[in-house]
C-alpha cells in the first residue's frame, strides 16, 4: 500500500463531493481517509443472535426475534391510529407497532407465516413492544446474503439532515477498505502480537467496522484499545526518562539552615509518617540532579502545606526561590497566611501576588523578586505574568493542579534556563488509573494518613421533609458552641435561579433562627468582596453561628470550630465537590457532622453519589466512583491537555488493557531504550508519524 494512502483528503474517496466532505469535516472532523477509518462504530446490530421472547430482557434494545402474526387490529387514539400486531413464538407474546403505513402492511402481512422480525424493544409492563420492525419471512431470511454485524457510526443532527446517513457512512468505509485493498501498516512489533495473541492491524480495522463474529469483534477492539493505550504509555514513560536522564535539574545538594532550624525550633507539630515519608521522596528527588516532577496528593486537611513549606525551605537553603500557585484568590489568600504563620519569626521573606494586588506594592514585589530578596512568593495566574521575573526560581508548586492546564505548567517552567523543581499539590485524590494515564509522567507522591486526633465527620442524607429535625439538630449544636455552614449549589447555567434558592434559604433560615439567639452571616458570588471578605470574618471569629453560603466555601475557609455542614440540594452536587465541602468540618477536635439535604427524586447517578458519601470518607474511594460516573474528561478536566484524545479505549472500562499496555511499553523501553532492532521497526515508525516526526528516540538511546 502506498504509504500516503491514507493521507489522501476524503474528497477524493468515491461517493464523497465537496459537500458531503465538508459536511463531514465540521461534524465529525474527518478530512483524510484515515481519519474516516478510525471513526469507529459505537455499536453493532447483532444480525447473528435471535432472541426468545422470554429472554427480552430492557428497553432500547436491537433483537431479532423468530415468530408467528397471530391477529393484527386497529387501534384508534387521540393522536391518530395504529396498528398493532399481536406476535408470538413457542416461550410468549409481543406487539409488533405501526402508526405509518397501515395499508401496505395489512395488505402484505400474512397471518400465521414465519418471520424473523428486527428492531428495538419498548417495555410497557411486563409486556414488550416493537415499532417499526424490519421484517423478513423466515424463508427469505434464510435464503439471503447476511451482514452479521452491521457497524451503528457516530452521528449528528445535522449528518442525517444531509444524508449522510448511517447507511452512506458504511458505504464510505467499505469503499475505503475496498481501495486500501484491506492492507494496513502493522504498528506493533511481532513479539507484541505474538505474546498477546493480537490480530493483525489489517484484520483489527476490518473486524472493527464489519466484524465478521463478536469473536472477531473482540479481538479487533482489544487491539485497537491495546495500540491506542500502548502507545500513550509509551509517550508518558519515554518522556519521564528523558526528564530523569537528560533534563537537568537544579542541584539541591544541601540541606541547610533554615531547613533545620524550622526542623527543629519551628515545627508546631510533629509530622506524621505519612508527611515524613513524603519529605524524603522529596528529598531524594532534589538531590538526584534530575528535574523533580512530583504530585503529591492528599487528602483535605491532611496536612500539605508543611510538606509544600519544607520543600521550599530546601530551595531556600540551595539559594533559590520558591513559588506557589493557586486557583482561587481565596485559595492563595489562604496558603499566604497558613505559610507565614507557620513560618513565625523565622526570617524569610513572603509575599502575596494576586489580581488585587495593588500597583504600587506590584512594583516593589517585582524588584524584591528580581534581586532574589523575596524568597516565596505565593499567588493566582497572576504570578504567570511576563512582568513577574524571578532572579532564580528553584521550585513551583501548584496547588489544585486540575485547574491549571498543562501549558500554564510548562509557563512557569520558562521563566528559567534550566527548569525549576515542581511540586503539584492536589486534594482532589486522583485515581490510580487516571494518574497513570494523566500523570504517567510524574512520580506521584501519597499523604494518606490524617492527623493524630482527628474524627471522622459522619455523614447523614436526610430528605427536605426532615427540616425541622435537621434544624433542631442544628441548634443543638449551636448551644454547645459550635458554629455551621449552610451551603447552596451555584451553577453558572442557572446562576439567577440559584441565588433565588439562596436567598428564599437563607430568609427560611433567618426565620427559624431569629436575633438576637443567632447570628447569621451570608456570602454569595455577586457581593463585593469587601463585603464577603466582612461576613467571612464575623465567621472565622466566631461571631455568627450560621455561614449561609454557595460553594464559594469550597476551597479556603478553615474555621475549626464549625462542626456542621449541611448541603442543600445536594443531589446536584458532584462527588468530588461533595467531598471537597465536607472537608470544611472535621478540622477541630469536636465530632463533625455532614448532613446532605435533597428532595425526594433522585436519580440513580444521585442516589449512588449520596450512598457513597455517606458510606466512607476516603477520598480515593470517592474519587474512583467519581471517574466511574462522570468519566475522564469531565473529572479532570483533561479535554485541554490532549492526552486523553482516546478514540476507542476507555481508560476506566478498560484499565485491565491500560495496565497491560503499561507494562509492555516498560517492557520495551527496558529491552530496547532506543528502539533499534530491526523487529521494533514498526513501533518506531508508527509512533514517529503519530507525534509528527519528532523523533523522541534520539535523546532516549
Ligand atoms: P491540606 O492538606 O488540606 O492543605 P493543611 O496543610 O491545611 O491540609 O493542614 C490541615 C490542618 O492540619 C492544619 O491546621 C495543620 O496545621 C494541621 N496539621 C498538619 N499536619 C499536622 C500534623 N502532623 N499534626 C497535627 N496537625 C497537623
Ligand atoms: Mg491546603
Amino acid at each position: 500500500m502506498n504509504p500516503n494512502f491514507l493521507q489522501t483528503p476524503i474528497p477524493y474517496l468515491k461517493g464523497v463531493g465537496p459537500n458531503r466532505a465538508e459536511t463531514l469535516r465540521t461534524e465529525l472532523g474527518i478530512e483524510t481517509y484515515k481519519d474516516l477509518l478510525h471513526l469507529f462504530p459505537n455499536r453493532y446490530l447483532d444480525r447473528t443472535q435471535y432472541y426468545k421472547i422470554a429472554q427480552l430482557q430492557s428497553s432500547g434494545a436491537d433483537v431479532q426475534v423468530i415468530g408467528k402474526i397471530v391477529h393484527i387490529k386497529t387501534v384508534e387514539q387521540k393522536r391518530g391510529k395504529r396498528l398493532v400486531a399481536r406476535f408470538m413464538d413457542d416461550t410468549g407474546e409481543m406487539e409488533l407497532v405501526w402508526f405509518r403505513g397501515h395499508k401496505w402492511i395489512r395488505e402484505n402481512l400474512k397471518l400465521n407465516e414465519t418471520y424473523v422480525v428486527f428492531g428495538r424493544t419498548n417495555r410497557y409492563g411486563s409486556t414488550f413492544s416493537m415499532p417499526h420492525p424490519e421484517m423478513e419471512l423466515l424463508t427469505e431470511h434464510q435464503r439471503g446474503l447476511k451482514i452479521a454485524m452491521q457497524p451503528i457510526y457516530p452521528s449528528t443532527e445535522k449528518l442525517s439532515a444531509k444524508g449522510i446517513t448511517n447507511r452512506v457512512v458504511s458505504k464510505m468505509v467499505q469503499q475505503l477498505l475496498l481501495d486500501s485493498k484491506g492492507m494496513f501498516q502493522e504498528s506493533l512489533s511481532p513479539t507484541l502480537l505474538d505474546d498477546l495473541r493480537l490480530i493483525s492491524k489489517s484484520d483489527a480495522l476490518l473486524n472493527i467496522h464489519f466484524p465478521k463474529s463478536q469473536d472477531l469483534l473482540a479481538k479487533a477492539q482489544f487491539r485497537l484499545k491495546f495500540e491506542e493505550l500502548f502507545f500513550v504509555q509509551l509517550r508518558l514513560i519515554s518522556k519521564k526518562i528523558i526528564r530523569k536522564h537528560k533534563i537537568k535539574g537544579l542541584p539541591f545538594d544541601q540541606v541547610g539552615d533554615n531547613f533545620n532550624s524550622f526542623f527543629s525550633n519551628h515545627l508546631p507539630f510533629e509530622l506524621t509518617n505519612a508527611q515524613k515519608k513524603v519529605i524524603k521522596e522529596i528529598r531524594n528527588d532534589l538531590g538526584s540532579k534530575a528535574q523533580m516532577n512530583r504530585l503529591l496528593q492528599g487528602d483535605v486537611g491532611s496536612g500539605k502545606t508543611i510538606v509544600a513549606l519544607m520543600t521550599a525551605l530546601l530551595a531556600i537553603d540551595n539559594g533559590y526561590q520558591a513559588c506557589l500557585m493557586a486557583p482561587t484568590e481565596i485559595l492563595a489568600n489562604q496558603h499566604y497566611n497558613g505559610l507565614k504563620e507557620l513560618l513565625g519569626k523565622m526570617d524569610i521573606r513572603i509575599a502575596l501576588l494576586t489580581g488585587s494586588t495593588k500597583k504600587s506594592e506590584r512594583t516593589l514585589l517585582h524588584n524584591q523578586l528580581e534581586n532574589g530578596n523575596l524568597k516565596i512568593l505565593v499567588g493566582t495566574h497572576a504570578v504567570l505574568e511576563d512582568k513577574v521575573q524571578f532572579k532564580n526560581l528553584g521550585l513551583a508548586i501548584i496547588d489544585e493542579q486540575h485547574r491549571f492546564g498543562v501549558a500554564q505548567r510548562s509557563k512557569l517552567w520558562h521563566k528559567n534556563e534550566i527548569p525549576p523543581h515542581v511540586l503539584v499539590m492536589t486534594a482532589t485524590p486522583i485515581p490510580r488509573t487516571l494518574a497513570m494515564s494523566l500523570y504517567g509522567d510524574l512520580d506521584v507522591s501519597v499523604i494518606d494518613e490524617l492527623p493524630p486526633g482527628r474524627k471522622p465527620v459522619k455523614t447523614v442524607h436526610r430528605f427536605d421533609g426532615n427540616r425541622l429535625k435537621v434544624f433542631q439538630f442544628i441548634k443543638d449544636e449551636i448551644k454547645k458552641g459550635r458554629q455551621v455552614y449552610i451551603v447552596y449549589p451555584l451553577i453558572k447555567e442557572s446562576e439567577a435561579l440559584d441565588y433565588k434558592d439562596l436567598m428564599d434559604g437563607y430568609e427560611s433560615i433567618a426565620r427559624d433562627f431569629p436575633l438576637p439567639e443567632y447570628q447569621i452571616s451570608i456570602v454569595h458570588g455577586k457581593m463585593k468582596p469587601a463585603d464577603k471578605d466582612y461576613e467571612m470574618d464575623r465567621f472565622v471569629r466566631g461571631e455568627t453561628h450560621i455561614m449561609v453560603a454557595t460553594t464559594v466555601i469550597e476551597v479556603g475557609v478553615n474555621v475549626p470550630n464549625a462542626s456542621v455542614m449541611i448541603i442543600e440540594s445536594a443531589e446536584r452536587f458532584g462527588l468530588s465537590q461533595l467531598h471537597q465541602l465536607r472537608g470544611r468540618v472535621g478540622r477541630g477536635a469536636e465530632q463533625s457532622y455532614c448532613i446532605l439535604m435533597t428532595g425526594n427524586k433522585l436519580s440513580e447517578d444521585a442516589k449512588t453519589r449520596l450512598h457513597t458519601m455517606t458510606r466512607t470518607n476516603d477520598g480515593f474511594e470517592i474519587a474512583e466512583v467519581d471517574l466511574k460516573l462522570r468519566g475522564p474528561g469531565d473529572l479532570m478536566g483533561t479535554q485541554q491537555s490532549g492526552l486523553l484524545n482516546l478514540k476507542i479505549a476507555d481508560i476506566v472500562k478498560d484499565n485491565q488493557v491500560l495496565q497491560t499496555a503499561r507494562f509492555h511499553a516498560i517492557q520495551l523501553l527496558k529491552n530496547d531504550p532506543g528502539l533499534e532492532k530491526p523487529e521494533n521497526l514498526p513501533i518506531r515508525t508508527a509512533y514517529s508519524v503519530m507525534s509528527k516526526g519528532n523523533d523522541l528516540w534520539e535523546y532516549i538511546s
